[in-house]
């Protein structure tokens, strides 16, 4: 049962525009971005990165377009490309057209880089002609010299007037098909933006703790800002912006939302207890190598690595498929239900070899097809462990009796 996306808050209304082939707002499902960091010109590099980013759960990419060059490459990148492209324009008006001519699907405006109103409306009234959405990319580490001075600072109320004046431009000439950002590094002023930002427009929002930096603490900023944005019902579309390969981004942004219930498991979702005296095996060493070799099926499925079978089955019987080590044997579990007990070493194999056989026949066939005597040994597997180094190891019957002796 998933209950995750019912207990957050309805998302809130948003109008809907096209990104491309996505689309972003209203009902749309919440879509992931990144950006590729290869330049632009360089053609074959930035689409072997595109291929990667969308295989990572990308929807949209995002190509920096700050040279000629860039627009050029562009050109070619755009109808090779398996999911649409937006270009990242600052500074330079000539940039923003030359990536409309390039045909992108999008283009992301930093107002606090490119500040000409007549340049802001010249490139609106363009995108309004082809039927192309902007961003409107307010970051606090670039705001307009003007509002930061007018509010004290790279505040919340002060980046989202950034995006109000920019809208106003674009609304002169016509044109509303915009989606806002408002980005800032620090997560407490980034989540006081976007509420702000959701309450003052009905334009789709894209999600960001900008300049996050690297993992792990980028990872931990991104999801602080995103989550709890997401669970109140604000955000269309979201970047993780970490100092890392980009591949991570888009990795982390398409786990967060299925990790909400808000898309759905298109690949392997590994849960793993965090091991404690009680492990039977290497759990970190067993988890990565399951990570690896199930990644690499592309499976969607929720799969268990736990440390040792006193606990690991009855823990994790959420899981579709699970293993849980005892005795220098593998406890192999669907649902919770031991279905067979292998060799330690082989426990990795029999994981990946059972999720191949749950993708063709389904849980309930493999259920169905479980060793008769699996359960009974792995009993026998908990009840040596327990005895081993289960209560016994405590003195739990003496200390249970001074306990109780104690009380009286
Ligand atoms: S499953 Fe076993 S080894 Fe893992 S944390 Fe729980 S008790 Fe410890």
């Amino acid at each position: 049962m998933d209950v995750t996306a019912t207990s957050l808050s309805p998302r809130r209304h948003t109008r809907q525009i096209a990104i491309g082939s996505v689309k972003v707002g209203g009902d749309a499902p919440i879509s992931v971005q990144s950006m590729t960091t290869t330049k632009t010109a360089d053609v074959e590099g930035t689409l072997q990165q595109i291929y990667a980013l969308a295989a990572a759960g990308a929807d949209i990419v995002r190509c920096t377009c700050n040279e000629l060059a860039a627009a050029e490459g562009l050109v070619q990148i755009v109808p090779r490309s398996p999911v649409p492209i937006v270009a990242d324009i600052h500074f330079h008006v000539e940039m923003a057209l030359a990536a409309l001519e390039a045909g992108v699907h999008g283009l992301r405006l930093n107002p606090g880089n490119l500040r000409k109103p007549e340049e802001i409306k010249l490139v609106a009234s363009e995108a309004r002609d082809r039927g192309v959405p902007i961003r409107i990319g307010v970051n606090a580490g670039s705001l307009h010299p003007d509002i930061y001075e007018r509010f004290g600072g790279a505040t919340p109320e002060a980046l989202v007037e950034s995006a109000r004046i920019e809208l106003a431009y674009f609304e002169e000439v016509g044109f509303s098909d915009v989606k806002i950002s408002v980005k800032a590094s620090s997560v407490a002023t980034m989540i006081a933006a976007y509420r702000l930002a959701s309450e003052t427009f009905d334009h789709p929002l894209h999600l960001g703790v900008t300049e996050a930096g690297p993992l792990p603490g980028g990872l931990i900023k991104g999801t602080a800002g995103i989550a709890t944005l997401l669970a109140e019902g604000i955000g269309d579309t979201l970047r993780y912006s970490l100092t890392a390969d980009p591949v991570e981004e888009a990795r982390a942004g398409r786990q967060l939302l299925e990790s909400l219930g808000l898309r759905e498991r298109k690949g392997l979702d590994l849960i793993a207890c965090p091991s404690c005296g009680r492990a039977e095996v290497d759990v970190i060493r067993v988890a990565n190598e399951a990570q690896d070799a199930l990644n690499a099926l592309d499976i969607p499925i929720q799969v268990a690595v736990m440390g040792c079978v006193v606990n690991g089955p009855g823990e994790a019987r959420h899981a579709d498929l699970g293993i849980a080590a005892g005795k220098h044997r593998g406890h192999l579990f669907i649902q919770g239900q031991i279905i067979r007990v292998v060799p330690e070493a082989d426990m990795v194999e029999a994981l990946v070899d059972e999720a191949k056989k749950i993708a063709v026949e389904g849980l309930a066939a493999r259920l169905a097809a479980r060793d008769a005597s699996a359960e009974a040994e792995a009993e026998a597997d908990r009840a040596l462990l327990l005895g081993d180094r289960g209560l016994d190891a405590n003195h739990a019957t003496e200390r249970i009796e001074r306990i109780r002796r104690r009380a009286h």
